[in-house]
């Protein structure tokens, strides 16, 4: 017990080793820029002023994301999805599968789930002891249900999903733009250093690491921010572009896509003033997601929020309610 407590204590301070390599790296190209260039090499006023102002608008935008992509906890089911004690303890004691499936089925009926698990089961968390909401997961390294899950990042050292889904995207933004203005500005330093105009000195070296890492970074993120870009038109998440949901109907890839405008106002929210900051405006709460396939009627992020209450709603008003008709739904549990 001591030794697999000591080990996951292991486990936890290596996985902060990418942020401190990051970390490491900003804080030199900080240094390397703004002293190194800025203050020792350049001697015009105007473009050493310009340039600093400009690097600390990036700097502190990069600072911000990079900060609330990391220290942003991931959202978990709220608790209608849990078992409750009676019916945790029903499903416990019960030796039949038939009725635990029956069990599962009765609650899963008052919740707006409408995805199932590959076999076409309810989505069941077997170490959380909850009914998974709609492209909710599993995350065995944060070792809970996360809702929205994109991806457990270990260069944030954090799940990537709902609530911090804008922030991580603003990341990659902020991380581009910033390489690109370094690299961008300190391209006619690193020629002026490469044919000799300026002395050989220490802060050549700075400058010409300066430009490679830029560089570097900049081709690594290009593919990672265009990538997310088509997962974010598309309304997938990394999890979903790799295993398509299952509706009732079967798997659907595009099950969650109303349409490019719509999906960005999820992730971004209605005020596009804010879209660039990473302050949290992504709409509904993670629990249920519009669908392609209902009307905004029926849908239950836009229109009906209210009808799933705390009491879970009445069966006669559940669309889940076909589920008890549909011989074809399995359930069991999904790991
Ligand atoms: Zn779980
Ligand atoms: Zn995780």
């Amino acid at each position: 017990m001591a030794i697999s407590r000591g080990l996951r204590c292991c486990q936890r301070i290596f996985s902060w080793i990418p942020v401190v390599i990051i970390s490491s790296v900003v804080l030199w190209s900080y240094y390397a820029y703004v002293f190194e260039l800025c203050f020792f090499t350049l001697h015009n006023t105007l473009e050493k002023v310009t340039y600093v102002l400009v690097f600390h608008v990036c700097f502190v935008m990069f600072c911000w994301t990079y900060w609330k992509a990391i220290f942003t906890p991931p959202s978990t089911p709220s608790k209608k999805f849990h078992l409750s004690f009676s019916d945790k303890e029903r499903y416990e004691m019960e030796e039949r599968p038939d009725v635990q499936k029956q069990i599962l089925i009765d609650i899963a009926k008052k919740l707006p789930i409408f995805t199932r698990a590959q076999s076409g089961a309810i989505r069941f968390c077997d170490r959380c002891q909850l009914i998974k909401p709609d492209r909710c997961h599993h995350c065995s390294v944060c070792e809970t249900c996360v809702l929205k899950m994109d991806h457990h990042c270990p260069w944030v050292n954090n799940c990537v999903g709902f609530s911090n889904y804008k922030f991580f995207l603003l990341f990659l933004s902020y991380s581009m733009l910033y390489c690109v203005f370094i690299a961008a500005t300190v391209f006619q330093y690193f020629l002026k250093f490469w044919v000799g105009e300026l002395p050989n000195d220490r802060a050549k070296f700075h400058v010409l690491f300066l430009l490679f890492v830029a560089l570097m970074f900049f081709v690594s993120l290009m593919f990672l921010f265009g990538y997310h870009c088509w997962l974010v038109a598309k309304n997938r998440s990394t999890l979903e572009a790799f295993s398509a949901p299952v509706f009732q109907n079967g798997p659907d890839r595009n099950g969650f896509n109303v349409g490019v405008r719509k999906n960005l106002t999820q992730v971004f929210g209605e005020d596009k003033r804010l879209w660039l900051f990473p302050v949290f405006t992504s709409q509904g709460d993670g629990h249920y997601f519009p669908l392609r396939t209902l009307c905004e009627s029926q849908n239950p992020l836009l229109a009906s929020e209210g009808r799933w209450g705390e009491d879970g709603g009445s069966d006669e008003d559940s669309t889940d309610g076909e589920v008890e008709h549909d011989p074809s739904v399995t359930i069991d549990v999904e790991y």
